[in-house]
């Protein structure tokens, strides 16, 4: 009751206005002083560096906790046993199969050529190639602390998902360091909300300088990253999903289509596939025929480790500012950027705007510029909105073909031949 008295309101246009559009709104000042102050606007990078800093504050302890809770939350899948399995099978190889249609259309389409942008603090990106034999056996830390304190990615990762693993095993006994990451999670999810506040001002201070050093042609290539980002979410989905439809369930990929239209809208106004779940799962059941079982197992599993959209984003925009940094990716790159956004799939949380900090995990992996992050940043809506949406048609198609194998799809439902509320879906 007393609350308004100790917190007055702060209404106001700039405070009401969400932070997508606070990070545009960053952006497109930032281009527009920078253009007009030319190379001074150097002098407003440090505002970037700023945000740039916090991000990388927020990386390891971040994937470390998201990823251990990721795993402990799947013990649902070990009691759902062949379900569980042939969902993430599923889920990360199409996640797989994303990102290489990213790189592929980044490849071709090549958003950064030309670009000639230079690292300024990270002047030693451009390292020696490991062999991929190399890169394989690095994965494994020998001593997990340092590779916490080193920052070592994918080291990381593999000794996250196997602590998840084995405080899954564990059972009761572990419960207690469950809960501890659950919590430390959380609160790295809020300090990550804290630290996007920041965006805007950090998107803004780049901007400036990128735009005051590089000029205004900056923003074609930015054109051409939403292309190759829109072109690869709709081949995606339908030719690579309506694929699997047709050829591995043997159902119509017309109907899968039009069924997902809602979620899909959904998914493209809201960028969070977590707050599209009820509609997900509607369109499921009700559409679809997939039966309740197993959309309510699938689904949810999907929303927290199905990130093809993310994935397949990840995979132009690395290769989008490896272009606009002038740095030779070698396969074993491509392989590790494969790898890494596959495997950060699991730890990315289906909310607006996560993907962009995972990709700071990809970019710090191969060992691109960070940089790079807030030239994209500014655009991240955009982006949100296309690989959400594939996100959520990922998790569907995903259910449609884990349901049809079990038996647990009905087949006149999905063919629109009986409406669902007819139906009782076991
Ligand atoms: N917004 C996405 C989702 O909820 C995650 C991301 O930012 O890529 O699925």
């Amino acid at each position: 009751m007393q609350e308004t008295t100790l917190t007055p309101s702060r209404s106001g246009f700039w405070s009401d206005l969400a932070l997508w559009k606070k990070i545009l709104v960053g952006m497109i000042l930032g281009v527009l002083v920078g253009a007009v102050m030319g190379p001074d606007a150097e002098m407003l990078k440090p505002i970037g560096t700023l945000f740039i800093n916090a991000i990388k504050m927020l990386i390891v302890p971040l994937v470390f906790c998201s990823l251990v809770v990721g795993v402990t939350s799947m013990q649902d899948t070990r009691k759902m046993g062949r379900i569980g399995l042939k969902s993430v099978v599923l889920y990360l190889g199409t996640t797989a199969v994303a990102i290489t249609i990213g790189l592929g259309l980044a490849t071709i389409l090549t958003p950064g050529a030309g670009l000639n942008m230079s690292p300024a603090e990270t002047a030693a990106v451009a390292k020696e190639a490991p062999t991929l034999v190399q890169t394989l056996l690095n994965m494994i830390p020998k001593n997990p602390i340092n590779a916490l304190a080193a920052g070592n990615i994918l080291q990381i990762i593999v000794f996250a998902l196997g602590l998840g693993i084995a405080l899954t095993l564990c059972g009761e006994k572990a419960e207690p360091a469950i809960k501890v990451f659950e919590s430390l999670a959380e609160g790295m999810y809020k300090l990550t909300e804290l630290v996007m506040k920041l965006a805007p001002y950090g998107v803004f201070g780049l901007m400036a300088w990128v735009a005051g050093k590089y000029g205004l042609e900056i923003l074609l290539p930015l054109a051409k990253v939403i292309a190759a980002a829109y072109i690869g979410c709709l081949i995606h989905v339908v030719v690579f999903y309506s694929g699997l439809i047709s050829t591995v369930g043997r159902l119509s990929p017309v109907r899968y289509l039009k069924g997902l239209v809602n979620p899909a809208a959904v998914a493209f106004t809201t960028t969070s596939s977590s707050g599209t779940l009820p509609a997900t799962i509607k369109a499921a059941r009700e559409e679809m025929g997939v039966s309740k079982g197993i959309s309510s197992f699938v689904l949810p599993l999907g929303a927290t480790i199905n990130m093809d959209g993310t994935a397949l984003y990840q995979g132009v925009c690395a290769l989008f500012i490896a272009q606009a940094f002038g740095i030779d990716l070698s396969m074993a790159d491509y392989l590790l950027i494969i790898m890494t956004s596959t495997l950060a799939s699991i730890g990315t949380a289906g909310v607006p705007g996560a993907g962009l900090i995972m990709l700071s995990l990809v970019l710090t992996t191969v060992g691109l510029p960070l940089e790079g992050l807030a030239i994209v940043a500014g655009i991240d809506r955009i982006l949100d909105m296309a690989r959400t949406s594939v996100n959520v048609c990922g998790d569907l198609m995903v259910s449609v073909l884990v349901g049809k194998s079990e038996n647990e799809l009905d087949e006149d439902i999905y063919n629109g031949i009986e409406p669902a509320p007819a139906k009782e879906l076991a």
